[in-house]
């Protein structure tokens, strides 16, 4: 039987490293797994403007700093893929790519992953010009100075959109409705960049070419008119889909699978707090996860002393 951890914190992103932060400043036993490189969707990120006392710094630069900053305080960040968490009696098990795991208090920091469109040509494009992380891809050689697509208009589309634009010859942002989702300063960035071309109440109804993509028909849904433009890319940013199947126990989720919390990160079973972009709340701000990841650190420390007050989860949004 393998040691019994106080917390095991899943997801390596800013939420779930401020909770490993906080709970090895707390000297609790705890581990922080990640699948993939610590910073989780960050890392997918170029470059970040809104996180306090940085005006501007390197996605990776500030996942690598979160990461040291919480080994620096005793936390272990393990590579580890966790695929399921189960609650048997008071102690979690969590079963990872290396065996099985238990603790008293499971942190959820696993994120979402990317919504596809589900248009002609998307599947069978993907890793040829179809992508969903621009800074992965924005910079290979087959899409420097071609014209590319991105769909979507929340902040996701514009802030990536607007990145592309250092690679792409043009940018048609291609946008389901006639406003935009995004924030004001990103909309006024978007009108301002000569390159970008707004497409709006239009749908990416086909992606095609031969061996890469090299056009995409754009159809816009108020005319029905169909317009067949060149791109050697199409980058898709309509959201995403929380990562919260893991947990087998029932859960109170939301209609989109995000988990319901309370205050203090609380989720219907006891001792299984979420943080970040797996619960659900108002934004996906880095500062959020932080917090969340901060509050949930420390209402664990007190649960497994029995002094946390427990309060009523999933007053949902207003
Ligand atoms: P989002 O805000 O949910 O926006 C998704 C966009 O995709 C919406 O404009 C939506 O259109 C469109 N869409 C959804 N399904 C579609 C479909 N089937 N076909 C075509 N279009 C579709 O997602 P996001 O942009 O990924 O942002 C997620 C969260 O992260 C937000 O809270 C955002 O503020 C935050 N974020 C913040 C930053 C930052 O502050 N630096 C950067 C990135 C993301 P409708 O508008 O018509 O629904």
């Amino acid at each position: 039987m393998s040691d019994l951890f106080d917390v095991i914190v899943v997801g390596a992103g800013p939420g779930g490293l401020a909770a490993g932060l906080y709970t090895a400043r707390a000297k609790l036993k705890s581990v922080v797994l990640e699948k993939e490189l610590p910073g989780g969707q960050i890392n997918k990120t170029g470059v970040i403007e809104d996180y306090p006392g940085f005006s501007s710094i390197d996605a990776r630069e500030l996942a690598q700093k979160m990461a040291d900053h919480a080994k620096e305080f005793g936390a272990e960040i393990r590579t580890s893929d966790a695929k399921s968490v189960q609650k048997k009696g008071d102690v979690f098990e969590v079963e990872t790519s290396e065996g099985v795991l238990r603790s008293k208090v499971v942190i959820l920091a696993s994120g979402g992953s990317p919504i596809y469109l589900g248009c002609k040509g998307e599947m069978p494009y993907q890793t040829k010009g179809v992508s969903y992380c621009a800074i992965c891809d924005g910079a290979l050689p087959l899409f420097r100075n071609k014209p590319m697509v991105v769909v979507g208009g929340g902040d996701s589309a514009l802030e990536e959109g607007l990145f592309l634009t250092k690679f792409a010859s043009h940018i048609y942002l291609v946008h389901r409705r006639g406003e935009f989702r995004a924030s004001q300063i990103l909309v006024d960035r978007v009108k301002a960049n000569p390159k970008m071309e707004i497409v709006l109440d239009s749908v990416a109804e086909e992606i095609g070419g031969n061996d890469l993509v090299e056009w995409v028909k754009l159809k816009n849904i108020k005319t029905n008119q169909v317009r067949q433009v060149e791109a050697s890319g199409v980058f898709i940013y309509i959201g995403f889909t929380p990562n919260s199947d893991i947990v087998k126990d029932p859960l109170k989720k939301d209609e989109k699978g995000y988990i319901l919390t309370n205050q203090n990160m609380e989720t219907t079973i006891p001792g299984l707090f979420a943080i970040g972009d797996v619960r659900q709340q108002l934004t996906k701000q880095i500062t959020n996860a932080v917090g969340d990841g901060t509050t949930a650190a420390v209402a664990a420390e007190k649960y497994i002393h029995g002094t946390l007050q427990r309060s009523p989860v999933g007053a949902g949004l207003s």
